[in-house]
């Protein structure tokens, strides 16, 4: 589960950062509010953690951006400003939670899950995706197809998510990997390709058109 902390605080980020990734987080970082903006918009994330006093875009007018633009990403406000008038902004421009510094790492962690069943238990129909014949069940990370059901791996499930999401598009290799696996792996690895080989065994060799030397794409019908 990927999340984004941004903070420009080096020792918090890297506490936060440890923390969240010794319960099995993948955890990007960005150390100001237009780098936190940017990240946020490009790869899919399931909570961002952010400060309020950020240098360059602070961390208020981040949360008014990403309200807007991504109204359904849970947003935790880890800020040294604990007075009430601030948490209430915070809450009025969407926030999802709000925690005064200094915090406990224990308890962040507790609200970060919190967050991220809240997303998991919503309404069944909301966290079910259809993309030509496929279904894709979030909370059950599982998909149907006309031939029945497979269970899929995290990252087997968020490639298909991701081609799922675009159905119809063709996505690069680069994509998915930055969106998958995150910016920091080896593009010239091939677990891309591995994990679209995987796929198809579940689902179906037509389950996943190859765009040769582009990339691949799902169907929409
Ligand atoms: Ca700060």
């Amino acid at each position: 589960m990927p999340i984004l902390v941004v903070e420009d605080e080096p020792r918090i980020l890297a506490f936060v950062r440890r923390g969240l990734e010794a319960q099995g987080f993948t955890v990007d970082a960005a150390v100001d509010g237009v780098t936190g903006l940017r990240r946020a918009r490009e790869r899919h994330y399931d909570l961002v953690v952010l400060d309020l006093l950020l240098p360059g875009l602070d961390g208020l007018a981040v949360l008014r951006e990403l309200t807007r633009a991504l109204p359904e990403l849970p947003v935790l406000i880890l800020s040294a400003r604990a007075d009430v008038k601030a948490r209430l902004r915070g809450f009025e421009l969407g926030a999802r939670d709000y925690m005064a510094k200094p915090f406990s790492l224990a308890e962040l962690i507790a609200r970060v899950r919190v967050h991220l069943r809240a997303v998991g238990a919503v309404d069944h129909d909301d966290v079910v995706l259809h993309a030509g014949p496929l279904e894709l069940d979030f909370a059950r990370r599982r998909v149907r197809t006309r031939g029945g059901c497979a269970d899929l791996t995290d990252r087997e499930f968020r490639l298909l998510h991701h081609l799922a999401r675009h159905a119809g598009e063709v996505i690069s290799r680069e994509q998915l990997l930055a969106e998958v696996w995150g910016y920091h792996f080896d593009p010239q690895s091939n677990v891309v390709d591995v994990c679209v080989r995987r796929l198809r065994k579940k689902l179906g060799a037509t389950s996943i058109e190859t765009v040769r030397s582009v990339g691949y794409r799902i169907a929409t019908s």
